[in-house]
């Protein structure tokens, strides 16, 4: 591990930091949601704190992807859109999908990338606001909102976090952001800003990516307008699963996607020249959906089947805020960078490291996969569905090794 700089060398010899692991098993041993490990695919000896950058194999993927392709696929073959359900199946997971966002089953559908969706989003909210120009966003936000913002809109307002409600003018037709922030786990509360936004008739754009899975989610109670997300990171869908988007039913009728593909026309199968839009949010698909991706980020729902949004929220939670004390107590020398103990966060924690890479560099050669972001940031993922108690305690540990 040449890139692991002096890290290897140093921690070689270093004693591993006593610790109280037998708290850490009770609190696995009273885990409502400690029989969820079980249901996904992850390598033996490794602790995989980077579910936030791509979610491991629920268990259930494999066995779903190879009965598609021999059973529906390879017996069925062209058949198999109606037979098997295909065609159903963007609406169908996005059902799925809706409990843990807050959202009625017919607001969330399945589609293309979460950098497709914002623009579709993004473009259909600018032009039913012809009055109203801009899109106001954060400064730091993740940088395909900032793209695809600047793609979509004729301005783009960025503001500081604290300039934001100030910043709700008669000029902005949509403010988006990024509910837990990718880097500093920040979170917003979404009932206030949709409730100021809707005082200054503004609509509000949530990106879901950090959030769905590991922080509660209430877009219906809270008043949200629109939302996308990810499908692989705490959803587990796989690499490059499809995204989400959530369209509130009130606004429905009101949308158009800029993307006007015959999935989303009334009827594709009249194969008629003119593009009438479906009813709902099904008018949101573009193209020909990604099959095989759908169906795997559909399994990836029954290795979670019965997990209650609520637990998984409190128990991630819990996993940050003892990463956080014991990073405190065994490695002063990582900076804290994330909200702290007992605050709202995203479902990563997060510290600043001069040699943030070298150093997560000999933390994976010691089995212990977390990521960097550049600079000095390095983040660790805390799925409360494959996470233990006792992970996080031997990730502390190794940490310190791996330090010196
Ligand atoms: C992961 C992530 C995305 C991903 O976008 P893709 O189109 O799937 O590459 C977008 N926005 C945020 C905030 C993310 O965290």
């Amino acid at each position: 591990m040449s890139s692991a700089g002096g890290f290897t060398a140093a921690a070689n010899g270093a004693s591993v930091p006593r610790m109280d692991m037998a708290r850490l098993h009770a609190l696995d041993a009273s885990d409502p949601l400690a029989r969820f490990r079980d249901a996904f695919a992850l390598p033996e000896g490794v602790i995989y704190l980077a579910g936030n950058s791509l979610g491991p194999p629920p268990r259930a993927a494999a066995a779903r992807l190879a009965e598609v392709v021999q059973a529906e696929w390879g017996g069925d073959l062209v058949a198999a859109w109606t037979r098997r359900g295909w065609i159903d199946a963007p609406a169908r997971v996005g059902a799925k999908i809706a409990p843990l966002i807050g959202a009625g089953a017919s607001e969330v559908i399945v589609a293309d990338s979460t950098s497709v969706d914002l623009y579709k989003l993004l473009a259909a909210a600018l032009r039913a606001r012809p009055d109203r120009p801009t899109v106001l966003t954060v400064e730091g936000d993740f940088p395909t909102d900032l793209y695809v913002a600047g793609a979509a809109a004729g301005a783009v307002r960025r503001v500081s976090r604290r300039e934001l409600i100030g910043a709700l003018g008669p000029d902005v037709a949509v403010v988006l952001l990024t509910h837990a922030h990718y880097r500093s786990g920040e979170v917003y509360d979404m009932a206030a800003v949709n409730a100021a936004a809707r005082a200054a008739g503004v609509w509000t754009l949530w990106d879901l990516s950090h959030s769905t899975g590991v922080v509660e989610l209430d877009l219906g109670g809270s008043g949200a307008d629109l939302a996308v997300g990810c499908g692989y990171k705490y959803l587990n869908g796989g690499p490059g699963a499809p995204a989400y988007l959530f369209v509130a039913r009130r606004l429905q009728d009101h949308l158009s996607s800029p993307i006007a593909g015959w999935m989303g026309h009334a009827a594709p199968f009249d194969f008629s020249a003119d593009y009438r839009p479906a009813e709902g949010v099904r008018r949101f698909l573009a193209g020909t959906p990604p099959i095989l991706s759908l169906l795997a980020l559909e399994s990836a729902f029954v290795s979670m089947a019965g997990a209650d949004p609520a637990a998984m929220a409190a128990k991630a939670r819990r996993l940050g805020d003892l990463f956080l004390e014991l990073a405190a107590e065994l490695c002063p020398e990582l900076e804290p960078a994330c909200p702290g103990p007992g605050q709202q966060r995203g479902g990563h924690v997060a510290f600043r490291h001069p040699e943030a890479q070298p150093l997560s560099d000999a933390l994976a050669a010691r089995g212990l996969i977390g990521d960097v972001r550049a600079p000095d940031l390095l983040r660790f993922g805390l799925s409360p569905l494959y996470v233990r108690f006792e992970d996080v305690g031997r990730a502390a540990q190794l940490i310190r090794q791996a330090l010196g």
